[in-house]
């Protein structure tokens, strides 16, 4: 859809109107209405170098632009070089920017401190001024798996050799679950082979398909998050599995319940906006949701902060689409009532295609 058949204002309210949420246009500035948000996570792409200056490029097309918040989450590494980019004083200066480009993380640990290697503390990402977190994105809650050989593991754990070598192990030593041993042994034995092999196989799809952050994580990343001032971009999201099987919206009113359990009404309005990402949609070669299943789920969602928070705050909420979004399917997304935004994976690292994002419905 070309620029011009956007008719989605650019800042809004949002009112009820015979029982369904529409956008209704504002002035720029006008309080408590509401602001897109767009955001490109980079994912593992991009030095820091790299990084400021596909930013400045972004930059340039975008002077000017303040009705709409929009951000980058580079690698954890480019984070701090970044930050120099978009101070205030530099964005006014140079592009007419204000505080309206952010600086996002990718993820957070939710500990303070300690031994944990490889993580990186809510602490750290506010001293560095991280504005916003990305929390609970479908790489994180599923595709661990996958990364870590997971499922390879329990296959190699569960071969009849290792399993052999854990019996004799196991008989030396004083006090060993004799249950266990039998157990062992009999599945190991030449005539349960099959059972075994069966279920190591099971195993190993299994957890290759889920491991990966539970609501639980998510929860305590979403609260160290906000411990520490920062907003959060709360991601949700079926697999294809669960929308073939109906599943949608039970996987979302999970996922959100969860990781919203000891968030305030005062605290969600202020910091917190939501990413609707079907994990089947998002990445390349994949294909983007259709505007009604978007629809549907938005407005499955919007009804679900209500039922938390209340028709006010459920009317004001950020609630964006992530899977393919680019320039130019990006105006017919914002067209809907419910999408308030965007996050962007592949075409955030196109300079023309982010732009586009960030200038929906302006001319080119
Ligand atoms: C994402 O990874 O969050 C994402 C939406 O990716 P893409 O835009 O490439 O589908």
């Amino acid at each position: 859809m070309a620029a011009l058949d956007v008719i989605a204002p650019r800042n809004y309210h949002r009112e009820k109107v015979a029982g369904k949420w529409q956008k209704v246009g504002t002035e720029l500035g006008m309080p408590g209405a509401v602001r897109p948000l767009m955001v490109g996570n980079w994912k593992m792409n991009l030095t820091p170098k790299q990084g400021v200056a596909h930013v400045i490029n972004i930059l340039s097309r975008c002077q000017g632009i303040i009705d709409v918040d929009f951000g980058f989450a580079p690698p954890y590494t480019g984070l701090d070089k970044l930050r120099d980019y978009l101070k205030p004083e530099f964005l006014s200066g140079q592009f007419n920017l204000g505080k309206n480009v952010l600086l996002v993380a990718q993820d957070i640990f939710f500990e303070k401190k300690g031994a944990f290697t490889g993580e990186i503390s809510p602490g750290m990402l506010s001293d560095i001024g991280v504005d916003s977190v990305i929390i609970g994105h479908s790489d994180r809650r599923t595709n661990l798996g996958k990364y870590f050989q997971i499922g390879e593991s329990v296959l190699k754990r569960m071969s009849p050799d290792h399993l052999a070598q854990d019996i004799e192990r196991l008989k030396k030593i004083d006090g060993a679950n004799p249950r266990l041993i039998e157990a062992l042994s009999q599945i190991t034995g030449e005539s349960n082979r099959w059972l075994l092999d069966e279920l190591a196989k099971h195993l190993a799809q299994e957890l290759k398909d889920r491991s990966g952050e539970s609501d639980d994580v998510i929860r305590k990343k979403v609260l160290a998050t906000l411990g520490e001032g920062m907003d959060v971009i709360l991601c949700c999201g079926e697999n294809a599995e669960a929308r073939a099987e109906n599943l949608t919206f039970n996987v979302i009113d999970n996922q959100l319940t969860r990781a919203l359990e000891s968030v305030d009404a005062v605290t969600f309005r202020k910091k917190v906006a939501l990413a609707y990402e079907p994990v089947w949609a998002i990445g390349e070669g994949k294909k983007p949701a259709t505007i009604n299943e978007i629809d549907d789920v938005h407005t499955f969602i919007r009804g679900l902060v209500e039922k938390l928070y209340g028709e006010e705050i459920a009317g004001s909420a950020r609630l964006l689409y992530g899977g393919n979004v680019n320039g130019s399917n990006i105006g017919e997304i914002m067209n809907l009532p419910g999408v308030d935004g965007a996050l962007v994976g592949g075409a955030s690292l196109k300079t023309e295609d982010f732009s586009k994002i960030i200038r929906f419905g302006l001319p080119d």
